[in-house]
């Protein structure tokens, strides 16, 4: 827990992320994590996935943006990104995950307006495509507006998809508003540092809080997306989308790009939807620096890449 907490703390960094970012171990460590650094990367990791019949949320790293010219460049990213996956023809396979505080949000009192004028944009690019967008969930400041702007958009983009994170406790109230026919809503235990005022901060409640949520989610309207790697809770997703009645079509799984790749591919092949997220860019450090507080293993593994160097 001191690690996890020290880890995420560090995801926010400055002095560290310069330190770490030059080093070759750094680099390889990044590599197992993120698809690279460019488009190409992305539409590379993508095509290999979609041989394995993987289908992908592709994320352009980037967070907590200090300017508006920077959410201006990060939309704008997104819509070259949505071009390219139009002209590869991977919009069948491949759609978009944005956050909030990447296109605006956190600009002040006009970064909300900000963030939902430029996620309705790459909505808009979206939909030309043939592809759909999923809005990821940030630390808990974000969630309230990250909410507003999800509903405000979904008028018009119904299949704009959202993130819920089992760990808040208010998620219950918020699945229950937002699980309406066809809504996509993924399911995640939350990757941020967890307030115990406002989540769960024990491992065992965390869990028990998705099976509650896993549970509304499959006998609701909506279309889950199921993202984690924990076998308990896939086992368990998997029977209870078969006591809700729901085929293969109407429920995925969800995992990150470089974790538990092989049951990633055991999963599609019994033919379950499977969709892995595959980030980009090279704002790597607070995406990665939230892997390594998931994971011990992944810690030594890091650590090991630095002693080996
Ligand atoms: P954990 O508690 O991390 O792991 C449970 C068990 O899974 C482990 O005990 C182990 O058996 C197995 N496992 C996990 N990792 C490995 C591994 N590397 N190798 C082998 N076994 C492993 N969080 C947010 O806050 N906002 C988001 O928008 C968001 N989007 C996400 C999108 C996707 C597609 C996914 C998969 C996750 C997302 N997350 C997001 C992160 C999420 O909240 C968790 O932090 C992350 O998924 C780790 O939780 P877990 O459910 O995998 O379980």
């Amino acid at each position: 827990m001191v690690l996890r907490r020290t880890l995420l703390a560090a995801a926010g960094s400055e002095r560290l992320r310069a330190l770490v970012a030059g080093t070759g171990p750094a680099r390889r460590l990044v590599g197992r994590f993120v698809a690279g650094e460019d488009i190409g990367d992305a539409l590379e990791a993508a095509r290999r996935l979609a041989a394995d019949d993987l289908s992908t949320s592709i994320d352009h790293l980037g967070e907590a943006t200090a300017h508006p010219a920077q959410a201006e460049s990060a939309t704008r990213a997104y819509l070259a990104l949505l071009d390219r996956i139009g002209d590869a023809g991977l919009a069948r396979r491949a759609e978009v995950s944005v956050k909030p505080t990447a296109v605006g949000l956190g600009l002040g009192p006009e970064g909300e307006a900000l963030a939902a004028a430029n996620i309705g944009r790459v909505c808009e690019a979206a939909a030309a495509h043939g592809t759909t967008v999923t809005v990821d969930m940030e630390d808990a400041a974000a969630v309230p507006a990250t909410l507003r702007i999800v509903a405000g958009l979904r008028a018009e983009h119904p299949d704009l998809g959202c993130v819920l994170q089992s760990y808040l406790r208010r998620t219950a109230d918020d699945l229950a508003a937002m699980a309406g026919a066809g809504a996509r809503i993924r399911l995640c235990k939350g990757a941020y540092a967890p307030d115990p005022a406002t989540a769960y901060t024990a491992h065992r409640d965390v869990d028990s809080a998705y099976v509650r949520h896993l549970r509304f989610l499959m006998a609701s309207d909506a279309y889950p997306m199921v993202a984690t790697h924990d076998p308990r809770l896939i086992a368990i997703a998997g029977m209870l989308a078969e006591r809700a009645g729901r085929g293969p079509d109407a429920f995925e799984y969800q995992m990150l790009y470089g974790v538990r790749p092989d049951e990633q591919r055991r999963l599609a092949a019994t033919g379950a939807r499977v969709r892995v997220y595959v980030p980009y860019g090279q704002e790597w450090y607070g995406y990665l620096a939230r892997r390594l507080a998931e994971r011990p293993a992944n810690v030594s593994f890091a650590a090991r890449a630095v002693v080996t160097r």
